[in-house]
């Protein structure tokens, strides 16, 4: 009998044992799918990356109801790196341009609160969803004691997150995730810079040749139009001739500031070069992007720059129009579909140039290069006196 009981105890303990093993291989886990989420996030180098990381994947993994990210953005940069990345809208991110709620939120000590779901209180942090939130872990996000924005968790799950549990997990996340924001907002500034002209503030070329080729994916896969503009200032070295190098360059953040008036969201303007500008019209066939072209052109020429001397400048410019020829291209051929596109313009502005300048030419569809307008002349870079 007592060898009996001694089996039945040896069974109960080999029994508490396994599922003491079956835990803490289960907590491993856990704590494996935690340290590898965690890695992901400090590697991540791209904005995008990190947003769908943080919004997507944490609560796919984590398999929590819904989770949001809102930002403190007064000056608007994170949306314009957001712009400049080709936009990017999910229920789950929120960006404060006032951070007054936020403020009074966390009060003067922020800190990670977790417990139940208060709909007055925590509803305005998280997208709308029809499925019941029951608990809440709202994070702070702090760099150098500031508050940058909040993470926030929620569950269904009546007791998913508790003050009991210890924060300690949760703390470590919000200082990763406040770190790899950082990182990538101090890298996609960093980008910016060297995609940005000095002089203008305009793109630069080689932002102009990266988007090219996103925009030409995204017309053949929607098979929409896309235009290119080339616009080149007329006789601008009789402009640094005659009045000087810093004259020249006023001219041409005036120049930048016209153009800018011309491009939609959807559009994309850059300093090509010199003085040379290229647009791309989303959406646009030959004769809208003409049409633009032209207006570019009549109101470059009635603008009239105020000098220091008390003259005004008068500027005119070439512009060569051309459209994507999207006939069975494939996606493979995306690379000289942009080639094409830009020396279809450029040979159109050259042809414009020829003919006298100021004046629009485009490429057509059949590759011939025609005149817009009928002849204006030329009207080099001139004196007016001051009316
Ligand atoms: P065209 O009508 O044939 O285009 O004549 P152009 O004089 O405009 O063309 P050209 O290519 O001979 O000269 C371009 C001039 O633009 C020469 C250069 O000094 C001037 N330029 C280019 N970049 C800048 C700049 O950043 N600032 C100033 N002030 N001038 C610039
Ligand atoms: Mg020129
Ligand atoms: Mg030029």
């Amino acid at each position: 009998m007592a060898e009996e009981e001694l089996r039945e105890e040896n069974r109960r303990v080999k029994e508490q044992l396994d599922t003491l093993l079956r835990q803490a291989r289960s907590n491993e886990e856990k704590m494996r799918r935690l340290q590898a989420q965690e890695l992901r996030l400090l590697e991540m180098d791209d904005l995008l990356g990190l947003l769908q990381a943080l919004l997507d994947d944490y609560r796919a993994e984590f398999n929590l109801d819904s989770v949001s990210l809102v930002i403190i953005d007064p000056e608007y940069e994170f949306q314009r790196l957001l712009d400049a990345v080709g936009g990017f809208s999910h229920p789950g991110l929120k960006l404060l341009h006032d951070a007054h709620a936020l403020y009074e939120y966390y009060g003067q000590h922020p800190a990670i609160e977790m417990g139940k779901f208060i709909s007055e209180c925590h509803q305005p942090w998280f997208p709308p969803q029809q499925e019941t939130l029951k608990c809440i872990a709202m994070l702070p996000l702090e760099r150098r004691s500031q508050l940058m924005g909040s993470l926030n968790l929620a569950s269904s799950e009546e007791s998913r997150f508790s003050q009991e549990h210890g924060s300690d997990l949760l703390d470590r996340l919000a200082s990763i995730v406040s770190i790899s924001l950082e990182n990538i907002l101090n890298q996609e500034r960093l980008k910016r810079i060297g995609l940005t002209d000095a002089l203008t503030g305009l793109n630069n070329r080689r932002f102009f040749n990266q988007r090219l080729d996103e925009e030409i994916m995204r017309a053949l896969r929607h098979d929409t139009p896309l235009s290119a503009l080339f616009i080149d200032a007329d006789y601008f070295k009789s402009v640094n001739d005659q009045y000087g190098h810093a004259v020249g360059d006023l001219a041409l953040i005036e120049l930048s500031k016209k153009l800018r008036g011309y491009v939609r969201f959807q559009d994309v303007l850059a300093r090509f070069g010199g003085e040379e500008f290229a647009i791309l019209l989303n959406g646009s066939e030959l004769p809208a992007a003409v049409r633009v072209a032209e207006r570019i052109r009549e109101e470059i020429a009635d603008m009239m720059i105020p000098l220091d001397s008390g003259h005004l400048l008068t500027l005119t410019v070439s512009i060569g129009v051309s459209e994507v020829h999207r006939v069975a291209s494939q996606p493979g051929d995306v690379p000289q579909i942009g080639e094409a596109l830009l020396q279809h313009a450029d040979e159109a502005l050259y042809a414009a140039k020829h003919q006298g300048r100021n004046r629009v030419m485009m490429m057509d569809v059949n590759g011939e290069i025609r005149a817009v307008i009928p002849d204006t002349g030329i009207k080099p870079a001139s004196e007016q006196p001051k009316a």
